[in-house]
């Protein structure tokens, strides 16, 4: 999916509607840890309680084989960044794509 590289959207800290540049959000997978980072987290501590919390639950370990039908698009984890401000705000709710490319 194409998108341009700025959108004029809402802007919280600015209470208007702003010119924004749309940028991907680089990094981990949002709410997703591996089996092992869970291990690591309950030795240290964190991901206590009850309830999931999100992202502390148990997950089975990683198969080596690939279930069929599963899922070959990912959700967009995209920031925009106010231009009037400088402000950065992240999407909500993120929507499926194959590829993302952000338009130059
Ligand atoms: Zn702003």
């Amino acid at each position: 999916m194409k998108l341009p590289k700025t959108t004029r959207k809402y802007c919280k800290y600015c209470k208007n509607y702003t010119t924004q540049k749309i940028a991907e959000v680089k990094g981990k997978e949002r709410g997703a840890l591996k089996h092992g980072s869970i291990q690591r987290a309950r030795k240290r501590g964190r991901g206590q309680g009850f309830g999931n919390k999100g992202k502390w639950g148990s997950k089975p370990p990683i198969s080596k084989f690939k279930r069929t039908g599963a899922k070959v698009s990912k959700k967009t984890n995209l920031k925009y960044i106010c231009q009037t401000c400088k402000k950065t705000t992240v999407q909500n709710k993120g929507f499926r794509t194959k590829r993302l490319v952000i338009e130059q």
